[in-house]
């Protein structure tokens, strides 16, 4: 063993830390790293003792506990005479304005919200892709997404983007949007699905369809958010088709939302789902505790209100799932911080304040019979009377299955009770017909990722109740 070392030398203690960062990245998810990581502060190396700063008390007790040992055996790696690695909180840095600093790398969008297109104007300038947080959940939509803004019209086309509500298909579309104005001459269109067929119709009813159409195939950019909607509108879609090929013929990017796969979509001409499957088809998943912290620190960042790393946690935490809904939480936060004129915010604030948000999340539903089975017939399209008959037609069976799927899981009732519900049936049909479902979730992934889908949107609508 060498000689302990007893030097306070900043550039040393510096460097070696540089040195351990780099052993520290290669184990560690880039999320995590620019979470926990990158805030960290080298502050002095005596006797073995290593100590690192960190923004407050519980950044400090987090680290310790999670990347402790990492970062020690790092260190250790570059000097073996290291025993310890300390991790201590900065002083002064629990009030509101203070701590987490280090999310101030994320700037706020600076693009110009330019109307000179006449075409597009409704982007958002600050859903970019330097606002774009990027965790396991979201990796791939974003790369997907950063090289169609990057090479328009070649790199993917269309790029078609889905996942549940709030997690940032729109964010990400606009962010193409933004990329792509801001070059010169490059003309973008963004429409939900619904204004893409509220202007046909008003072009039906002025007479100007050859207007409508040449507006949207002189574009460089098309950006349609929510094309589920598009489901069953025979003339729209039809028209869409059109549109979409005249777009394609000339090298031009379309990039298209939803709430499900381009399969899932119901009442969509099999041509258009075709097409929509030509070029890359990517799933956003909801993001996990630590993107969800990371997203809520730039929100609060982007409005100047920067939150302590204790409190963006708590709030992530307990509000799961949907983005939108912690954007509002921190939204009321911030209202009511100003309203009752709070420097500091602490838990028993939030809770008081966002009793609303928290009890929803939390509160354990009572889920009905008649509460699956009212959705279930909601979601698929059917009668609940369907869900209780025997009739064998392929588009009754499966959402009969999955009804009696979700009542198993989600009330736990036993398989008579069950029966009784759908229709007086015996309890070896249900049986069967979860354990054809378990079976199928074990042997197919894309049906293992459709029940998925379906779980997570029903779980997420009963939050909505
Ligand atoms: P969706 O279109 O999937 O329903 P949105 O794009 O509208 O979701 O996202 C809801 C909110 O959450 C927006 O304010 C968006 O900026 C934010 N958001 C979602 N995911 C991210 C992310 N990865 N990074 C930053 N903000 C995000
Ligand atoms: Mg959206």
């Amino acid at each position: 063993m060498g000689k302990p070392l007893t030097t306070n030398n900043l550039s040393r203690t510096g460097s070696l830390w540089t040195e351990a960062l780099k052993t520290v990245k290669i184990r560690i998810n880039p999320t995590t790293y620019n979470l926990w990581i990158e805030p960290l502060i080298p502050a002095s190396l005596e006797e073995g003792l290593f100590t690192v700063e960190t923004p407050d008390a519980f950044f400090a007790g987090w680290v310790q506990n999670h990347y402790g040992e990492t970062i020690l055996s790092a260190v250790r790696s570059l000097d073996s005479t290291i025993t310890k690695v300390v991790f201590s909180p900065k002083k002064h840095s629990d009030d509101l304005a203070g701590g987490f600093e280090s999310f101030g790398s994320q700037k706020p969008a600076s693009l110009p919200y330019s109307p000179k297109n006449g075409f597009g104007v409704n982007l958002n300038p600050l859903y970019t892709f330097e606002n774009f947080i990027i965790g396991d959940s979201n990796r791939l939509a974003h790369a997907a997404a950063l090289s169609v803004a990057q090479s328009p019209g070649t790199a993917y086309n269309p790029l078609f983007i889905y996942g549940q509500v709030g997690v940032g298909k729109t964010h990400l579309m606009q962010a193409i949007g933004n990329f792509i104005k801001s070059q010169v001459n490059c003309k973008v269109a963004y429409l939900s699905s619904e204004q893409f067929l509220n202007e046909f119709i008003e072009s039906l009813q002025k007479k100007s369809t050859a207007q409508f159409r040449n507006k949207f195939r002189e574009l460089d950019l098309l950006l349609i958010d929510d094309i589920q909607f598009i489901g069953g509108k025979e003339e729209t879609q039809r028209e869409f088709f059109h549109t979409f090929n005249a777009l394609y013929d000339y090298h031009k990017q379309v990039v298209l939302s939803s709430d499900r796969p381009p399969k899932e979509l119901k009442n969509l001409e099999k041509r258009l789902v075709s097409r929509f499957e030509w070029g890359l088809v990517v799933d956003i998943q909801p993001p996990d505790l630590e993107t969800r912290v990371a997203i809520l620190n730039n929100k609060a960042l982007l409005k100047n209100f920067p939150l302590s790393s204790e409190i963006s946690f708590y709030l992530a935490e307990k509000i799961e799932g949907n983005v939108r809904l912690l954007e509002g939480a921190l939204n009321k936060l911030i209202a009511c911080a100003g309203l009752y004129n709070k420097k500091t915010i602490d838990v028993k604030f939030i809770e008081e304040i966002l009793q609303d948000f928290i009890r929803k999340q939390h509160e354990k539903q009572s889920i009905t019979f008649d509460m699956i089975q009212e959705w279930v017939s909601n979601y698929f399209n059917v009668k609940v009377s369907d869900l209780k008959s025997a009739r064998r037609q392929q588009s009754f069976v499966f959402p009969r299955q999955i009804a009696i799927y979700l009542s198993r899981i989600f009330i736990g009732a036993s398989l008579p009770q069950i029966g009784e519900f759908f229709g007086g049936k015996n309890h070896t049909t249900i049986l069967y017909t979860c354990r054809k479902i378990e079976d199928k979730i074990k042997n197919n992934v894309n049906f293992k990722e459709e029940i998925e889908r379906i779980i997570n949107k029903f779980k997420q609508d009963l939050s909505k109740i």
